[in-house]
């Protein structure tokens, strides 16, 4: 309670502040009224006086601080209308070393594909026009014949014109729409180890349920065999579906039957095997030291008849889902009214052109996802180590640790790279404040706490950010 001394004072000094109208009246003519609306300036002129009373409230401002502040009104009003419309998406510095976050955007795009964008976005394009004939083109057809030639080693050769390719806006969309298109009012076989939810409420049950198929689970949590399949089909069956354990991985007495074993069961029963592949890796992760990761490119050439796959998790690609399979589904698949509803737009298909294009030039270190993939130990520790030897002097406590990052965005469960992260300390600071002030600053830097320390993994720090990153850092410290 404040006492009646208290309030009044409060009273006197909020007399004080310039009525919202009459401020606004004064500004007539002014230079912030000429280069913005009145509505936007009369909003953040609302917002400073408001936070004003606030501070009045709260003893925070006393009669000598307010008397500055309501002589420089004007100015915290032409900040707040900048700072109202700042963007609401913005670049961050992602320090987790954590390489397809989710929640940061996933995959980074390469020079090559930014620059593909930039070309596509500023004019008009051949998007659904083929340039041969003059007439109506479909707009996969650009990116069709390379998603071929890198995913599947069938696209090369003679028999490789039944195989087909095309693309949605993103994994989920391509999985429903296969569903939806395949086994509407039928049945779908799936492995009670594969009823998954990937993350972001994407769980293959509701899904199935959804595209208007019944889900006919088969075999046990932990144990399903080639026979679960073999009894489960009936004249109802449409579809075999399998799942790529995308996020998790099962230890100890468990078994799947091959995929190989799966595909030769569905051609035996005529019923298509479809496989919702997920992480889209093209390059193989053994390199990186992953062992025992799906490969697309692989089960894409093993002769499922469809496959579906993620466009931003390790291909390193725009968001998009790509499916590869046979020509007469691909078409079925193009001719639902479905496929319409999840197209992607031309920004999309230039940028996953330039995306697989260099993987077919050999030239994928180009992705920033191999690239961060790829980069050695010693490299971050370095740079690590550069880092700190730029902060030295300020009040950070600075040490350079052993950690491991990982790939993340649903791929590669349980994987870890070796690594070097700067873990820092600020005197005073509990790790959630640092966190929180880390993320306020300008680009945002998001960190990593692990074992009471805040690190700072420079694994998905692009090289070229380390000069930002040590400044704003540095800029923190004089801020305080
Ligand atoms: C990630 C993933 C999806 C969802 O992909 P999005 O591109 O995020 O829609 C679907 N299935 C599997 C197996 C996945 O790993």
């Amino acid at each position: 309670m404040l006492t009646e001394t208290e309030s009044a004072t409060i009273e006197a000094l909020c007399r004080q502040l310039p009525q919202l109208g009459r401020f606004i009246a004064n500004l007539d003519g002014s230079e912030l009224l000429r280069q913005w609306p009145r509505e936007l300036v009369l909003r953040a002129a609302r917002t400073v006086l408001d936070r004003m009373r606030e501070q009045i409230a709260s003893s925070a401002l006393t009669q000598n601080d307010l008397s500055f502040a309501i002589d420089h009104l004007e100015d915290s009003v032409a900040q707040e209308v900048l700072r109202s419309i700042q963007p609401s998406l913005r670049k961050v510095i992602n320090a987790t070393g954590v390489i397809l976050q989710t929640n940061l955007g996933r995959a980074p795009l390469s020079e090559a594909a930014i620059q593909r964008i930039e070309q596509i976005a500023r004019g008009y394009c051949n998007l659904e026009l083929d340039l041969s004939t003059g007439e109506r083109g479909r707009r996969d057809a650009h990116v069709e014949s390379l998603i071929l030639r890198v995913l599947t080693t069938r696209g090369s050769q003679p028999s490789g014109a039944s195989i087909a390719a095309t693309v949605v806006n993103n994994c989920a969309a391509a999985t429903f729409l296969a569903l939806n298109t395949l086994a509407e009012g039928g049945e779908v076989i799936v492995s009670r180890g594969e009823l998954v939810e990937i993350g972001g409420g994407f769980r293959i049950p509701d899904i199935l349920r959804k595209s208007g198929a019944i889900l006919r689970e088969v075999g046990t949590t932990n144990r399903t065999r080639l026979a679960d399949y073999a009894s489960a089909i009936t004249p109802q069956t449409r579809l075999i579906l399998r799942v790529h354990r995308s996020n998790f991985r099962m230890e100890g007495f468990a078994e799947q039957p091959d995929f190989r074993e799966l595909i030769a069961l569905g051609r035996r029963a005529a019923i298509p095997v479809f496989e919702d592949q997920g992480t889209g890796c093209v390059a193989p992760l053994e390199e990186f030291g992953i062992h025992d990761e799906a490969n697309c490119a692989r089960d894409a050439s093993s002769g499922a008849d469809l496959i579906s796959a993620s466009g931003d998790k390790l291909m390193g690609g725009p968001q998009c889902g790509i499916l590869v399979g046979d020509l007469t589904i691909i078409e079925r698949i193009r001719a639902n009214p479905l496929a319409r509803a999840f197209r992607v737009d031309k920004l999309t298909l230039a940028a996953l052109e330039a995306t697989l294009l260099a993987y077919f030039i050999g030239k994928e270190e180009t992705i920033p996802t191999i690239a961060m993939l790829k980069i050695s130990p010693e490299d971050l520790r370095r740079r690590c180590q550069a880092l700190a030897e730029g902060l030295r002097g300020s009040s950070f406590e600075t040490e350079i640790v052993s950690t491991r990052s990982l790939v993340g965005g649903g791929t590669t469960p349980g994987a870890t790279l070796p690594s070097f992260a700067l873990a820092l300390r600020r005197p005073g600071a509990t790790e959630c404040e640092f966190t929180s002030s880390l993320r306020a600053l300008d680009p945002p830097v998001i960190a990593r706490v692990a074992q009471a320390r805040v690190l700072l993994d420079l694994r998905t720090v692009a090289p070229d950010e380390d000069a930002t990153l040590s400044r704003v850092l540095l800029q923190m410290e004089s801020r305080r």
